[in-house]
């Protein structure tokens, strides 16, 4: 009999991990995903759903560091930072305002474009076209503000727009009343983005492809991988809460928690966690068609299938930190001012944790020094749209085949 083949292992089965997975069993490998959660269990069961393909705006941003002050004294505001996890977020952060100066915004908004712009391409890819019809909207997002005047980010983001040629369309307050019946007049003006779109369940779309994984013959298995132990003849052992297993590769894609697996191999590289939070509203009284941004107070609201999701805020104050219910609330407080008529009453809380570089770009390809060993993390606001696209790059490195768009910007060795 022949030997059995020793697997490749992906670590996460979040939507990194398995759209990972996915195009890897389809090439031929035998895949196994490893994850003490079933699919979607971490930050890609929260999220807002936001497929941004024509969304290419870094984070950080020019005028950061004035800003610094603000989000260590106002616990409430959209960006915050614990000032006990300070100590321990501040290399991070210095990173991250280095990364938001103008020479490096372009680049990095270029290498943003790179991936995002094929995502709903490689979902259909990996959905096949009925699933992408149920779980995909490529029907557009609206941006919108409560002032008439443009601040200097949002300048920015215009002119980063305009230099990539990516279409939008200018909204009026009526074009705004028309689109979205019983929004408030504090609502002044907005934008359409139509070649972005959204899911209407982020949950759903993400066990989608744990399904279709196991119909191509790959595996799923519940456990936590504690460490990887590199193996002198090119494959590894990973060392789980229940055993050792064979691998002849390793996917690290365990989202905010891969520097727990990447430490021990001497892998250093800045990853963090941007704490966010959603409240779900399951019977929300009014009914939107396309998800909305207020980008006046930086949250936004997405139409789902099972009701309306009130997401957005930032919070640095690592894995550890209990979540900090007022954050939440004050979601509530932000969509009523959008929609007078909505009921918040029936509502759900949730936080998760955003797995975020301080220049907004996965981190993706080869571990630095460790054959056989891949990254697939560090999406931060980002993984729904960046995640299939990184996994086509990822897959292809794996399999020793080119990569569909230039790597580079991508790889670990930027930080080393
Ligand atoms: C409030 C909020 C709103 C967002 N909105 C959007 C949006 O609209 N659009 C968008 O594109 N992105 C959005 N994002 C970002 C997006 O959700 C993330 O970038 C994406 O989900 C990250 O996917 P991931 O697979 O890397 O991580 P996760 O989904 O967190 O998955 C990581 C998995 O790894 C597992 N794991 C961890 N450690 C181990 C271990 N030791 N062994 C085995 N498994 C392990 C975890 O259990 C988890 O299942 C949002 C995020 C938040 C928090």
């Amino acid at each position: 009999m022949p030997e059995a083949v020793d697997p490749t292992i992906v670590i996460g089965a979040g939507v990194a991990g398995l759209t990972t997975a996915l195009y890897l069993q389809r090439a031929g490998e035998t895949v196994v995903v490893v994850d003490p959660l079933p699919p979607a269990g971490g930050a890609s069961y929260g999220n807002a759903g936001l497929i941004s393909a024509d969304t290419s705006v870094p984070i950080a941003l020019p005028g950061m560091v004035r800003k610094v002050p603000g989000w260590l004294t106002d616990r409430l505001g959209p960006l915050s930072v614990d000032p006990r996890y300070l100590p321990t977020a501040l290399p991070w952060l210095v990173r991250w305002v280095m990364a938001s100066r103008a020479s490096r915004v372009e680049s990095i908004s270029d290498a943003m474009r790179a991936l995002h712009q094929t995502t709903f391409d490689c979902w259909r890819e990996l959905l096949g076209q009925a699933k992408f019809s149920e779980l995909i909207r490529p029907l557009g997002q609206v941006h919108a503000w409560e002032s008439d005047t443009e601040t200097p980010s949002a300048a920015l983001e215009r002119s980063l727009r305009e230099r990539q040629g990516i279409r939008t369309e200018k909204l009026t307050q009526d074009d705004l009343r028309q689109m979205f019946p019983g929004i408030s007049r504090r609502v002044v003006r907005g934008l359409l983005l139509p070649g972005n779109g959204f899911t209407v369940n982020p949950q759903r779309l993400v066990q989608t492809l744990g399904d279709l994984l196991q119909e191509a013959g790959g595996t799923l298995v519940n456990e936590r991988a504690s460490r990887i132990i590199p193996g002198e003849s090119g494959g590894h052992t990973v060392m789980t809460n229940i055993g050792w297993r064979k691998a002849r590769k390793v996917v690290i894609a365990a989202g905010a928690w891969s520097n727990d697996l990447l430490r021990p191999l001497g892998i250093r590289v800045p990853l963090e966690t941007e704490r966010g939070y959603h409240a779900m509203l399951t019977a929300p009284g009014i009914d939107l068609r396309l998800p909305i941004s207020n980008k006046t107070r930086s949250f936004g609201v997405t139409p789902m299938e099972h009701g309306l999701r009130v997401g957005g805020t930032v919070e640095i104050a690592g894995l550890q930190a209990p979540p900090n219910i007022e954050r939440a609330k004050v979601l509530l407080e932000h969509v009523k001012g959008m929609f007078p008529d909505v009921d918040t009453r029936e509502h759900r809380f949730w936080m998760g944790f955003r797995p975020s570089t301080p220049d907004s770009l996965p981190i993706l390809g080869q571990a630095p020094g460790l054959p056989n060993v891949f990254l697939a993390l560090g999406h931060g606001h980002f993984g729904m749209t960046g995640g299939p696209p990184s996994a086509k790059i990822v897959s292809n490195i794996v399999l020793g085949r080119p990569s569909p768009i230039d790597p580079a910007p991508y790889s670990a060795q930027r930080f080393v």
